[in-house]
C-alpha cells in the first residue's frame, strides 16, 4: 500500500515537471511579476447612486419623461412642444401629434424605457400596438435606426420586424414579449456611427438590448439607417435626438413611462 502511494506521488511530481517545462511563454513573462504589477488603481470609476429599484433612474441619468410633463420632448415634424396625452404618470401616443423626439441630442448612451399596449389592442401584424424606439433620429427626411415596438404577443409579423428587432436589419435574439395590457421594459446600449470629415464611415453604430431582462440583441453591427424600402446604408450626422414613433396604424395608441438616459461620451 505505502509502495503504492509512493509511486503515486512519483507519477505526481514527473507530470509537475512536464507541466513546469511545458509552460506558456506568457506565464514564463509573468514569472517575475507581483500581484501588485497588474493592480490599477486609477482612474476610480466615479460613484453612481443606483435607483431604488433597477429600472428607476441612477444618480447620473438624464430623465427624459417622469410621468409628470414632456418638457424635454418636442414634434419631430416642426421642434414645437410635443402634444402627446400625459395622464397618470404616464404618456400615451397622440397618433395626429406625430413622432416626438429629445430637445437634447446624444451620441453614446444606455437608455431605459417602458411600453404598454393597450390591452384592447386590435389589428394584426405591423398594424397592431406598432411604434418605435429612434436611437437616433437623424430627421429631417431620414428617421434614424430604430428598435421596433410592437405587439408580438402571439402576433405573427416578418421576424426582423417584430418588437425588438432593429427594423428591417436583425431579428431579436428570443421573443420575451408580455401580453398586451403589461408594462414591458427596453434597455438599450447604443454606439453611434463615427463618420469622418468627408461624410465616409469611419465606425457602424452598435446596439445591444434587453427586452424585459433578456438579451434580444448582442453587439448587433447596423448596417445602416432604418429603411421601410431597400437596404440600409449611413448617412453622415453628428449628436442627434432619440425619437419615439407615432405609428399611422390604426389600432389604440400605446403608452409609455419611466424613460431615462445615461449618455457615455
Ligand atoms: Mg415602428
Amino acid at each position: 500500500m505505502r509502495l503504492h502511494i509512493l509511486s503515486f506521488s512519483s507519477a505526481v511530481f514527473a507530470a509537475a515537471l512536464v507541466a513546469a517545462t511545458a509552460l506558456p511563454a506568457c506565464a514564463q513573462q509573468s514569472s517575475g511579476m507581483k500581484p501588485e504589477d497588474t493592480e490599477v488603481w486609477k482612474p476610480v470609476p466615479k460613484i453612481v447612486t443606483p435607483g431604488a429599484t433597477d429600472s428607476a433612474p441612477p444618480s447620473d441619468a438624464v430623465v427624459l419623461f417622469d410621468g409628470s410633463n414632456e418638457d424635454a420632448w418636442v414634434s419631430a415634424e416642426d421642434h414645437t412642444p410635443a402634444q402627446w396625452n400625459v395622464h397618470d404618470g404616464i404618456f400615451t401616443v397622440n397618433k395626429k401629434g406625430g413622432n416626438i423626439e429629445t430637445r437634447q441630442r446624444f451620441e453614446d448612451y444606455q437608455l431605459h424605457l417602458e411600453f404598454r399596449i393597450p390591452s384592447d389592442i386590435t389589428g394584426s401584424g405591423q398594424a397592431r400596438g406598432n411604434s418605435g424606439l429612434f436611437l437616433a433620429s437623424t430627421g429631417p427626411g431620414d428617421d434614424g435606426y430604430e428598435l421596433q415596438i410592437l405587439d408580438s404577443y402571439k402576433n405573427t409579423t416578418y421576424v426582423n420586424g417584430q418588437a425588438a428587432s432593429i427594423y428591417k436589419q436583425s431579428p431579436p435574439l428570443v421573443n420575451p414579449a408580455r401580453k398586451p395590457g403589461e408594462w414591458q421594459t427596453y434597455d438599450v446600449v447604443w454606439t453611434a456611427p463615427r463618420f469622418n470629415a468627408d461624410g465616409s464611415l469611419q465606425s457602424p453604430a452598435y446596439v445591444t438590448a434587453f427586452f424585459n431582462g433578456v438579451l434580444v440583441q448582442n453587439h448587433f453591427q447596423l448596417t445602416g439607417q432604418t429603411l421601410y424600402i431597400g437596404k440600409p446604408f449611413y448617412k453622415a450626422y453628428d449628436r442627434a435626438p432619440i425619437k419615439l414613433q407615432a405609428h399611422g396604424d390604426a389600432s389604440e395608441p400605446i403608452s409609455f413611462r419611466n424613460i431615462w438616459v445615461r449618455p457615455l461620451d
